[in-house]
């Protein structure tokens, strides 16, 4: 019988920091094996499959994902400057096999609460004790007019990374220099709040080289975003931001950065106040929880409630749902912090199995951005829930943004930091 102490679990984590959770762990010897079905093998249904399974190799745990490989959307980015390759960021699930987790690719039409199961398209159906689901984002694709799945095989949202990345890629080389890109930025919440920005100053970072005279043009529905001043003082200096020669441009919702309307014939984008017209168009639309949450009755509004001490469902109990899909604010939806509440929820389902309470949780969360190939920022927060107010918030002190005094040397090492996070990252879920 594999037992596991609160010191070992920290160490689990590796070093990628904090493990997540302050929770004291009781023995974990369990009379009979219980089965947790996780649906989605992301950040969080694999960092869950994996870290259950190292708190208690007795527990059956079966992964359910749509896809053979994981190509994470972190670092996808880079794709457009031409950095990194998709490849570098695909992964098959081999290294969760090795931690005893069992892996179908099938796609989940629905976890049906009243009897426990979890049912698939081709795979039949699986009964659970406890049921791990994090699916990700869904588009609202009625947002924009002219704008729907079909459309953004063409004008990609590459908000997944996948084909629609390499579609943007190519895009932006063949067009002609001195071309414009428009990046429509989505209202929030959303998922990686800094990626719009990030991605512009990664195109950017493509034209610089080859196409010197063109221009990003960021149309955005809100007046402020996540790393603002960051953002426009590396902007400004890579990238000329607020001179006449800017290659890259921001409108904000004030300016008439909301847009509503796309004609894909022309490539024209009708903001409220002006037409915009492009020879590259990035639209990256609003978000809400994936389609299965939907399905298995999770959702309210657009998000999926939890008790954020444990991140189980608000709907229904036994029902864990994880990353994007979920409401913990104030978290960001980003990578790092679906690892994080995944190990939280991982060790509150133990906790469950035996019969004790959760203790207090918290959370973490660090988000780099490259913006130019020696200019890296970053925000990092450790967070705990806020009882009084149900709000997962971040410890005082705790973290905070890079400095806006940062030396040249600084910047550099923040993009090997990114780098380096990206790897600790991918190891912690899947390795
Ligand atoms: C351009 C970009 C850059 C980003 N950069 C960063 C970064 O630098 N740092 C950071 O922390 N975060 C970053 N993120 C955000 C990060 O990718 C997400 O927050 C994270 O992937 C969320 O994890 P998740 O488990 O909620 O969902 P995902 O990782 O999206 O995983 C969901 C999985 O569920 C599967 N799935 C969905 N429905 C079903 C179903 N019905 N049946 C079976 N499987 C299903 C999907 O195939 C998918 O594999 C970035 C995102 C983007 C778009």
């Amino acid at each position: 019988m594999n037992k596991i102490n609160r010191r070992d679990f920290i160490r689990l984590g590796g070093g990628l920091t904090l493990a997540g959770t302050s929770l004291m762990f009781p023995t974990l010897a369990l009379a009979a094996a219980p089965r947790v079905v996780v649906v989605g093998g992301g950040v969080g249904g694999c960092t869950a499959a994996k870290y259950l399974r190292k708190l208690n190799p007795n527990l059956k745990v079966t992964l359910i994902e749509a896809k053979k490989q994981y190509t994470s959307c972190f670092m996808s980015n880079e794709v457009l400057s031409g950095d990194r390759t998709l490849d570098s960021i695909t992964f098959d699930y081999e290294g969760l096999k090795r931690h005893g987790v069992e892996i179908v690719i099938d796609r989940v039409t629905a976890i049906e609460p009243a009897n426990k199961q979890v049912a698939t398209v081709d795979s039949g159906t699986f009964e659970y004790d406890a049921c791990v689901v994090s699916p990700g984002v869904d588009f609202k694709w009625d947002a924009i007019e002219g704008y729907d799945a079909a459309v953004s095989e063409t004008i990609p949202h590459a908000w997944y990374a996948g084909p629609q990345t390499l579609t943007l890629r190519r895009q932006i080389e063949s067009m002609p220099e001195g071309g414009r890109v428009i990046i429509v930025a989505p209202p929030n919440p959303y998922k990686c709040p800094p990626g719009p920005y990030e991605r512009a100053a990664q195109i950017a970072m493509y034209c610089k080289h080859h196409k010197p005279r063109a221009k990003i043009l960021i149309l955005d529905p809100k007046d402020a975003f996540s790393k603002q001043g960051l953002f426009r003082q590396g902007w400004s200096k890579l990238y000329g931001f607020g001179t006449d020669n800017a290659m890259i441009e921001w409108v904000g919702a004030a300016g008439g950065g909301i847009v509503e309307e796309l004609d894909p014939s022309t490539r024209t984008l009708q903001a409220e106040v002006e037409e915009f017209t492009a020879d590259v168009i990035n639209i990256i639309p609003p978000q809400k929880a994936g389609k299965v949450a939907y399905a298995s009755d999770l959702v309210e509004g657009d998000w999926c409630p939890v008790n954020k001490r444990t991140f189980e469902s608000k709907r229904h109990p036994d029902v864990y749902v994880l990353g994007d899909a979920s409401s913990a604010a104030k978290m960001p939806k980003s990578a790092y912090a679906a690892n994080s509440q995944a190990k939280v929820a991982a060790a509150a389902i133990i906790t469950k199995f035996n019969g004790a309470d959760p203790g207090d949780p918290t959370f973490v969360n660090t988000c780099y951005s490259i913006l130019g190939e020696e200019h890296g920022i970053s925000v990092a927060a450790v967070y705990t829930l806020d009882e009084t107010t149900n709000t997962i918030l971040p410890i005082k002190g705790s973290g905070g943004l890079s400095p806006m005094d940062a030396s040249a040397e600084q910047r550099k090492r923040e993009v090997k930091y990114a780098h380096s996070w990206f790897k600790n990252v991918i190891n912690d879920m899947m390795e």
